[in-house]
Parts: C-alpha cells; structure tokens; sequence
C-alpha cells in the first residue's frame, strides 16, 4: 500500500471495511421464556411481600393504590427490604432516578456502604435514603426557578413506581423513581407534572362516570406508546461527527436507492440488528417492560418496538428507561440507536405514538364502543369530550410536542402535519353527525335509536378498513383508544401525556358543570348528556378531518377552518404562556403560572442550543472535511489537465475535467460564503437578550436562512467529488450495510 492509499484510510473506509468483522459481534443468548425472566429486577408487590414485614406491605400497597402517604418509620421498614432484595441480587449502589428537563434521565450514585461513628463499616440504606436525596441539581436546567427562588431542588421517592436494578457490565445499581422538585415545590422533571395530570383527570373521570356507574371510584390513564429509532453501525456512525453531535446526519446525498421500494417495512430484520432486539428485549423483561412487537419501519434501517400498554406514569418511566437500555445494549452490538425524529433527509422520520385512553377500577377501558345503550352513551361522552378538548387547546397540544428535531418531520411534507386534527373513522363520523343533525329537535324517544347501534361490533370492523389513510392524522381514534401520532421519537411522553390529561380533565369538568346545569332545568338525566354531547360536537366539529393529512388541499382547507398550523418551535411553544394555558394548568393543578414560565423558557434554550450546535457541526464539517476533499479532487483534476496539455493533446481532450472544475469551484465559493455569513448571523442571535426572540433568531436567520442552502451545495459537492476523497459515510453505507 503507497503512502497515498494509507492517507485515504479516512475512519468512513476503515468503518466499511472492519464491518463485516464487527458484524460477527453479535452477542448472541440463548433464548429465555419470557415469563421465566419477567421482572426479575423489579421490586414488584410480589416481591414487596416476600421482603416486607405484613405492616409494611400493607402501607406500600395503599399508598400505591390511594396515593397515601408514608409514614417514616414504616418507610424506613421499606427501605430496609428493599435492600435485602437488592442485595441478594449483588447490588451494591443504589441511585435516585429521576427524569429532569433535559429529556434524558439523571442518577446519582452511592453506595450502601457507610461507617458508623465508631469506624465499623455497614451497609446501610435507610428511610432518608430511600425518601429523599438531593442531587446536585445545579447543572440541570430549572428556566430560572432555582435563580428566582435560590432554591435547590431535592428528588422525593415515588412509590406508585416500582424500584428496579439496572445492570451496566457487571455493576449492578438499585434505582429508585423519584420526582425532582425545588424546596419551595415547583416541579423541575418531566414526571410531578404528569402524576398530578392523572390525579386531575382521575377526579374529573369519576365524576362523569358516576352518571352511568356508581361504583366507579378510580380512573387511571392508560398509555401504549410505540418507539421508532433507526440502527446504524457504530463505525460508521463515529465517522460521522453530525451522527454523533446532533443525532442526525446535517449532509448527505440521497442514495440511488433509497425508500422508494418500501421493501423494508415488515421485510425480514437483518440478523445483526436482529440480535441486538433479542438482546435489549432480554433486558426490557428483566426490567418488567412488556414489549410485544417489533418489526421494520418503512425506512431502510428504520424499526419499532411497542409494548403492551400500562398505567401511563408506569409507562413513561418504561419508555425513558429503554431508550436508555437500548442505547446501552446497542454498544455490545457495535451499534448505535438513532433515536432522532430526522436523522436522514428525504427518508422517514422517527415519532412515538402514544395511544392513550382511560380505564376504570370496574375494569371498564372509557374508550371502547359500549353493548348497550348506557355503556354506548358512556362512551360516547368521553369519546366527544376527548375530541372537543383536542379541538379547544389543540395550540398546547402542539406546544407540547415542540421540539427542534421534530420540526423536521412536523413542519415538513411527511406525517403528521404541525395542523392537529382528529380522526375518528367514517362510522363514527356518522355518529357523530347524527346526533349533531338533531339541533333544535328535542332528545326524548330518537336517541334511542342512535344509543341502540351496535358500536362495539361495527367500530372495530371499521377501523380495520381505515388505517391505512389514518396514518396521515396527528391524532386517531384506532378503536378504543385515541392515538397520538405526532410525538418525536425522542421525546419524554411524559410532556405531551400530561396536557393530554389535563386538557380532557378540564373538559370533563366543564361537561359535568353543563350537565348538571340543564338537569337542575329539569331534564332526565340520559337527555341532558345527549344535550350536552351535540353541543360539543358542534362546537368542536372543525377539528375532525379524514382525509389526507399531508396533502396540499388540506393546508389549505385547514386555514379556512380556522385551525392552528405552527411550523417551528419558538412560535409553536407561545401557547404554554397564553391566558387559557394558564387558567387551565392552574385550576387543575398541574403547573402554577412559574412552572409554565420556567418551562417555555428551557424549550427555547434547549431550541436554541440545539440549532446552535448543528450550526456548528455544519461549519465544521464543511470547512474540514467537505471543502479539503473537494480540493484534493480539484488537484487531482488539474495534474491531469496539466498532463494532457503537456502532452499536447486538445482542449476537447479535458473539457469534461474543465467542467467539473469549474462546477466544484462554484459550489465551493458558496458553501465557504454561506458558512461564514452564517457565523455572523449566529453572533447577531447570540447577542439577544430575549431568549423568545433569540430562539426565533435562530430559526429564521440560522436555520432557515442557511441550512438548506448549504446542504444542497454540499451534497452537489458529494456526487462530483471522488468517492476515495470523501471522508463521511455516505447514506448508502450508513443505510444499507448490515
Ligand atoms: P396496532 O395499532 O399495531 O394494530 P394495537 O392497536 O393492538 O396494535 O396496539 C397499539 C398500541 O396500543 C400497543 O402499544 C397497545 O398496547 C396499545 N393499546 C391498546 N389498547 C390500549 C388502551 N386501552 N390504552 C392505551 N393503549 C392501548
Ligand atoms: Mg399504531
């Protein structure tokens, strides 16, 4: 090998040529029943009982069922079984895991080994430890909350989620859930805001459903959420420092083959990936995550997981957990998860959707079509009321799902559109304008007729046939539950589950108050709920669409309506300030005037800093890499001009070799202007002050201004340039190699 092939040896051809030695490392298990491995690691009731003394048993049950609080002697009970258990597991460090604003999760480490005062050395984990810590919470973002207050903030135990042991190597650490709060209690994770969501729309629920039930004394939420995330090897994607810095590749030309044959969607799964899903699936059970399916998605190197749904705080601390868990076990495989909502562009993006209904403690799901025309009524009202809540806070809604990556796919021609609409399916469509169509008739005998219908037979039949358009809609009914399709894939349910619940919280409360009303007036009590149901759908009707989410008419038609249609984040997160957003948060509970504050304030920051970095990274990337691979290739070109000249040979001889030149050259000239104009538009945006205004800097005068622009020169310069110049994995070896 001459010494001009070694210096080609760039990380992108080491990392395509070491893959098929790497792809051997696939840590291959034998297969272990599920249910024999099932929650091993978790401090599950079952377990609880073995280790806990009948009076502490008893306390955690109640607090877990009632929300009660426990008492300190009976915690410290607890903890000391809760050791015992982990202990006999071979864990020596126990954490509080948390999930703070940053949207990944937080643990703090320490052991159970202490001194006593006499230097005797223990293990030990005692009520204090198990209830209360305090992180070092300096370095997590609090929106100002710490500054304003001088508050720290502390992480409380939260026993309504199980502790469970998270093995990395061969350490084992015994992790608590806890909630992460400020000392003068406002909120500063993702998780308080989303119990006290579930407290309010527990109380609204039971309410409303103690009009068809008297016995219902509980309503839980329930979540089923599935993840998307693409698989690349791990080489190549070290290759890639846009892979590596922003979690999405900021250049890239699309390959000659790239999704267009939908060849991959439920296609076999590569064995390489294949072994890495039994693996991390492996760790999910022990883990007492109940994952179900898995199977490509329609992007090449594009797959989903879904598990079986849960309580949705039990749920939300499963999803953060595998992102985690997968990311870790992707390393044993020399792979990396992708668990961006756009890594690649002109390829499908990454969401989470989040399919989420409510069920009762007489084990009733509120979401699915009733046998009989009091359980249809049921239905139908919190059918009806979920629609009209995601018709009158659709703007929180969308601000919840704001994010700078996932306005790639949002604001983007791709699904869903940043417009919220709801979907409910042709028969139900019918429905609903059947009741509608009696305004002004009064609701006596004819309901019944509408009350009678087969619901639970016909719905679920009809869905089936609908889900293939369905897939365009941000937010479907699918049957017995309302799917939430616009969530990026790496975001923390947790935002976007707590204004779900908090808006059909307000909006059940509101139908109570208006059903109450009309039978103070004298109305039977099946006819004053029709009553009020027509009035919701009437009133939120212009939410519903079934048509084609993505299609140019229904921007257009959506405008008409009068429906919200925000592109970008700044702009979209304006909703959490507005007067509704407060009133609405505030009388139920689930964050106070300050939080919402705080919170819009580190979504703008985490926006900015996240445009800032791909700026970066893009600079970087085209001054370093992408222009000296372009000049190499002008070299290359110009020695053999030189040499043809020389050689006498005519013009018409090197005029191809002129051409690419000369197109090179212009490429170059704008790649290296726009990058630098865009340096200076980053420090025009740096120096303001506002962070609203410096987030919409960074939008318009960043983003839009320069990214797209750079990128098509750059990925022009990828198809003109030797393949052996250029130093990043291009999409074909990212995407295809296996
Ligand atoms: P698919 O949409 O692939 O046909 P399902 O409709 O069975 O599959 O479920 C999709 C997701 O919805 C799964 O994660 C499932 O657990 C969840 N799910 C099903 N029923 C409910 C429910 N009542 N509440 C919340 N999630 C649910
Ligand atoms: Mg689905």
């Amino acid at each position: 090998m001459g010494p001009k092939k070694q210096k080609n040896m760039s990380l992108r051809f080491n990392a395509i040529s070491n893959i098929s030695k790497e792809s051997e490392a696939g840590v291959s298990k034998p297969s272990t029943k599920i249910t024999g491995i099932f929650g091993e690691s978790v401090f599950t009731l079952k377990t609880a009982r073995e280790f806990l003394s009948d009076e502490a048993y008893k306390s955690l049950v109640t607090s877990i069922r009632g929300g009660k609080k426990i008492d300190r002697s009976v915690a410290s009970q607890i903890a000391n079984g809760i050791r015992a258990w982990a202990e006999s597991k071979g864990v020596t460090h126990f954490t509080h895991w948390f999930q703070p604003l940053t949207g990944t999760t937080a643990e703090k480490h320490d052991s159970f080994f202490t001194l006593k005062s006499d230097g005797t050395a223990i293990e030990e984990f005692d009520a204090a430890a198990l209830i209360q810590q305090e992180p070092d919470a300096s370095s997590f973002p609090s929106g100002g909350l710490r500054a304003t207050f001088e508050a720290r903030g502390y992480t409380a135990w939260d026993p309504s989620s199980p502790a469970f042991i998270i093995e990395t190597g061969d350490g084992k650490t015994l992790c608590i859930p806890t909630i992460f709060v400020a000392y003068t209690g406002e909120s500063l994770d993702y998780k308080a805001p989303l119990l006290k969501s579930v407290e309010a729309l527990n109380k609204a629920a039971v309410d409303v459903c103690n009009y068809f039930d008297k016995n219902v004394s509980k309503v839980t939420v329930t979540l089923g959420w599935e993840q998307e995330y693409f698989v690349i090897d791990e080489a190549l994607a070290t290759a890639r420092p846009d892979l590596i810095q922003c979690g999405r590749t900021v250049f890239g030309a699309a390959p000659a083959k790239g999704q267009q044959l939908e060849d991959h969607y439920f296609g076999s799964i590569p064995e390489r990936v294949y072994a890495f899903m039994r693996d991390y699936e492996q760790e999910a059970y022990k883990l007492g995550i109940p994952l179900r399916t898995r199977h490509n998605e329609v992007a090449p190197a594009q797959f989903e997981c879904a598990p079986i749904f849960e309580e949705v705080n039990i749920a939300v601390d499963h999803n953060t957990l595998l992102m985690d868990v997968m990311s870790r076990v992707a390393k044993r495989h020399k792979l990396v998860v992708l668990l961006h909502e756009k890594p690649f562009a002109g390829i499908n993006g990454s969401g989470k959707h989040n399919n989420w209904s409510m069920a009762t403690d007489t084990g009733v799901n509120l979401l699915a079509p009733g046998k009989t025309p009091k359980t249809n009524l049921m239905f139908l009202t919190f059918f009806v009321n979920t629609i009209k809540a995601v018709h009158d806070y659709a703007d929180i809604l969308r601000a919840a799902i704001a994010s700078a990556p996932n306005d790639f796919r949002l604001g983007a021609n791709e699904a869903p559109p940043a417009i919220i609409s709801v979907f409910v399916g042709q028969y139900l469509s019918k429905v609903l304008s059947d009741v509608e169509s009696r305004v002004g008739n009064k609701f006596d005998e004819q309901d019944e007729a509408i009350l009678k219908l087969d619901l639970h037979r016909s719905i679920p039949e009809l869905m089936l046939d609908n889900t293939d358009r369905n897939r365009t809609s941000p937010f479907a009914f699918t049957g017995n539950k309302f799917e939430f399709r616009a969530v990026g894939s790496s975001a923390n349910c947790g935002i976007s589950m707590t204004v779900l619940n908090t808006i059909v919280a307000d909006t059940l409360k509101q139908f109570k108050t208006d059903v109450d009303a009309l039978i103070e007036k004298g109305d039977k009590k099946e006819i004053a709920i029709m009553h009020v149901i027509q009035k919701y759908i009437v009133e939120s009707k212009k939410v519903l669409f079934e048509g084609d989410g993505y299609s140019e008419e229904w921007h257009h038609e959506a405008e008409r309506r009068g429906l919200p249609n925000l592109k970008t984040t700044p702009i979209a997160l304006d909703a959490m300030l507005s007067e509704k957003s407060q009133k609405l948060f505030a009388s139920n509970g689930v964050y106070s005037h300050t939080e919402l504050e705080a919170r819009h304030e580190i979504e703008l920051e985490k926006y900015i800093k996240k445009v800032q970095i791909e700026a970066r990274v893009m600079g970087d990337l085209a001054i370093n890499h992408i222009l000296p691979a372009a000049i190499k290739y002008q070299n290359e070109l110009l020695k053999n001009i030189n040499g043809l000249k020389e050689a006498g040979l005519p013009e018409s001889s090197y005029k191809s070799q002129l051409a690419i030149l000369t197109e090179i050259s212009n490429h170059m000239q704008i790649i290296h202007a726009k990058v630098h104009d865009m340096v200076e538009a980053r420090k025009i945006a740096n120096n303001i002050e506002n962070t609203r205004t410096k987030a919409i800097a960074y939008e318009s005068q960043v983003k839009s201004a320069y990214f797209d622009e750079i990128r098509y020169h750059v990925d022009k310069l990828e198809h003109l340039v030797d393949d052996e110049f250029w130093t990043l994995p291009k999409y074909r070896e990212l995407l295809f190699l296996r």
